[in-house]
């Protein structure tokens, strides 16, 4: 995992390497059952070099913490792309195709049972194109021998703090899963 973190500090692959101030790689056991992704790292995010930290980051700690589940345990924590969009837009189809390359060896490398998308953005990537977080959030589809699922974005939530329980729920329902598959 160290060579491939090495090789994204120097990925000039997209534009995004020209406004970084830190890749944000990943955080957490590289042996977890549980593997979180979001969509690109924000400015917090950027200058920090770790993935979720700010109101989200603080947030997402805690949503998690209530089931049990810490990124300094028991879960790893990653992006789908590994440099922060300006202005935190979301990313280009092209830097996702430039940068998804790492984010397949990670999940290859660390080998979750589960795998969850943290918003849309991940969702739409990594589940299929047309899912949708409000109606489908909390389900489970089997891919490649793992099962992804998705909930609500910490910032979604911080928007509309009505869609907490239901974040919350998601949770619980991936603690839940978890435990039966690892029967
Ligand atoms: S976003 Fe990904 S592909 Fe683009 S420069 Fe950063 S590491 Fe490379």
């Amino acid at each position: 995992m160290e060579k491939l973190k090495r090789e994204c500090e120097e990925c000039t692959a997209c534009e995004l390497h020209t406004v970084r101030t830190n890749i944000v790689f990943g955080i957490g056991n590289e042996n977890a059952d549980i593997l979180f992704i979001g969509e690109a790292p924000g400015e917090n995010e950027d200058l920090q070099g770790q993935p979720f930290v700010g109101r989200s980051g603080k947030l997402l700690d805690e949503l998690l913490a209530e089931v049990g589940f810490s990124r300094n345990d028991n879960i790893y924590i990653a992006n789908m792309l590994k440099c922060r969009p300006p202005k935190n837009r979301d990313p280009k189809p092209s830097e996702q195709a430039a940068c998804l390359h790492f984010l397949e060896r990670q999940i290859e490398m660390i080998n979750p049972k589960i795998v969850v998308c943290v918003g849309r953005i991940a969702a739409q990537k990594l589940i299929s194109k047309d899912f949708k977080v409000t109606s489908q959030h909390g389900t489970f589809i089997e891919r490649d021998g793992r099962l992804y699922t998705a909930t609500y974005h910490p910032a979604a939530i911080l928007r509309n703090i009505h869609q907490k329980p239901y974040a919350q729920e998601d949770l619980r329902i991936i603690k839940e899963k978890l435990l039966e598959i690892s029967k």
